[in-house]
C-alpha cells in the first residue's frame, strides 16, 4: 500500500519549502505538536521534497519520489520506538532488520499508524545506528535524510556515552548533506541536550476542510476500518479533533486488531501450514497485544463479516460467520483458564478455517 498524502499543514509546507529552495533549512528540525497531527508524514514530506530531483518539488513522479514514497529511497532513514530487542546489545543488521519490520507495518495501513506503547523506545542500538548511517555518503540522491519519530522515547542508557555524546555532535553539525528531523508531542520530556541543538518548528492541528479531505481518502477510511476506528465520518471528525492520529486508537488496541486480522487471515488461507505458523506465532516473541485481547478483536471482526454478509443477503456465509463467533467465543472463555495459546489457536483456526468462506 502506498504512503497516505500529506494532507494540509500548507502554510508550514510553504514555508519550509521556501527555505529549502534558498538552503536556508536549518540541518536539524525538531517538528513539535498534539499527538496525531501528522507531524512524521511532514517530516517524510519534507524528506522527498529534499531528495526530489525535479525542478518543481516535490514533482511526485521522479525516481527519488516514487522511492520516498513507498519509503524505499536507500538515503531516507526512519526511526520511531521499538520494542525493546531481546538482545541486549544487538548488532547493526539486526537493529536494521527491526526498523524495517516496523515501517513495513506502519506502510501496510498506508503509513497511519497508532501511538507507540508505553514500553517501546528508541533504544541506544539504534541511535549508534543512525550515528553509523549518517557517516556515509549519500547513496543515490545528493543528500541523507534522518526521521525520528517521538524522538522523547530516546532512552538514555548508562555505558553508551559515547553513542549519545556522537548523536549531539550529530545533531549540532550535521554535513551539508545530511538534514535530521525529530517529532515529538511532549517535547518537554525530551532530553534538553537534545532540544536545545534543533531549530523548533510547531506543527498545528489541520483545520475541517484538511480534515474532511483526509478522512474521504480511500487509504484513510480502509485504515482506520481496520484499525478499530468509530465508523461514522461525523464521529471520526469530532473525535480527531484536528488530529487524526487521534483515532488510530492505543497501540495495544491497533496490535490486537492487526494480530487477530492476520489469524483470520490464516484461517481463510485454506492451508495447513499457514495455519500452523499463524498459530504457533501467538504468543511466541512476534505476539502483539495479549492473547485475550486478540480474540477479541477477532469477535469484533468476525461479527463485521457476519453484517457484511447478510448486508449482501448471503445466508450461507452470515450462518458461517455466526458459527465462526461461536468458536471464538469458546476459545475465548478458554483463554482465561491454563491452556495453551498456540494449541488452542491451532484448534480455532481449524474450526474458522471450515465455518468462514
Ligand atoms: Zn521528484
Amino acid at each position: 500500500m502506498p504512503l497516505v498524502d500529506l494532507y494540509g499543514h500548507d502554510e508550514i509546507r510553504a514555508l519550509l519549502g521556501d527555505s529549502a529552495d534558498q538552503g536556508k533549512l536549518p540541518g536539524s528540525l525538531l517538528f513539535h505538536g498534539p499527538r496525531g497531527v501528522g507531524k512524521q508524514r511532514l517530516a517524510l514530506w519534507l524528506a522527498q521534497r529534499l531528495l526530489c530531483s525535479a525542478d518543481e518539488k516535490p514533482c511526485g513522479t521522479c525516481r527519488d519520489c516514487e522511492y520516498a514514497r513507498n519509503l524505499t529511497h536507500p538515503d531516507l532513514h526512519w526511526y520511531f520506538p521499538r520494542p525493546r530487542l531481546k538482545d541486549s546489545d544487538p548488532d547493526l543488521s539486526t537493529v536494521m532488520d527491526d526498523n524495517q519490520e516496523g515501517i513495513t507495518e506502519r506502510l501496510a495501513n498506508g503509513g497511519l499508524y497508532s501511538p507507540p506503547s508505553g514500553s517501546d523506545g528508541i533504544y541506544v542500538a539504534t541511535v549508534r545506528a543512525i550515528v553509523q548511517q549518517a557517516s556515509l555518503t549519500p547513496a543515490m540522491a545528493t543528500r541523507k535524510v534522518f526521521i525520528i519519530g517521538d524522538a522523547d522515547r530516546m532512552v538514555p542508557q548508562e555505558g553508551a556515552e559515547f553513542a549519545a555524546n556522537a548523536f549531539l555532535k550529530l545533531l549540532e553539525e550535521p554535513s551539508a548533506k545530511t538534514n535530521l528531523m525529530l517529532t515529538s508531542s511532549e517535547p518537554g520530556a525530551l532530553l534538553p541536550t537534545i532540544r536545545s541543538r534543533a531549530v523548533s518548528v510547531r506543527v498545528p492541528r489541520l483545520d475541517t476542510p484538511a480534515m474532511r479531505a483526509f478522512l474521504a481518502d480511500p487509504i484513510v477510511s480502509a485504515a482506520l476500518d481496520e484499525l478499530g476506528a468509530p465508523r461514522s465520518a461525523a464521529e471520526r471528525l469530532s473525535l480527531a479533533a484536528g488530529a487524526p492520529g487521534q483515532l488510530l486508537g492505543d497501540e495495544s488496541r491497533g496490535r490486537s486488531i492487526a494480530a487477530a486480522r492476520k489469524l483470520i487471515d490464516a484461517a481463510l488461507a485454506k492451508n495447513e501450514s499457514a495455519r500452523h505458523a499463524a498459530a504457533m506465532s501467538v504468543g511466541g516473541s512476534g505476539a502483539r497485544g495479549s492473547f485475550t485481547d486478540t480474540l477479541d478483536a477477532m469477535l469484533v471482526l468476525v461479527g463485521e463479516r457476519m453484517r457484511a454478509a447478510l448486508h449482501e443477503s448471503d445466508e450461507a456465509r452470515a450462518l458461517g460467520a455466526s458459527r465462526a463467533a461461536d468458536a471464538v467465543t469458546r476459545a475465548r472463555e478458554k483463554a482465561g483458564g491454563n491452556v495453551n495459546p498456540q494449541l488452542l489457536t491451532a484448534r480455532l483456526l481449524r474450526e474458522l478455517s471450515t465455518s468462514l468462506s
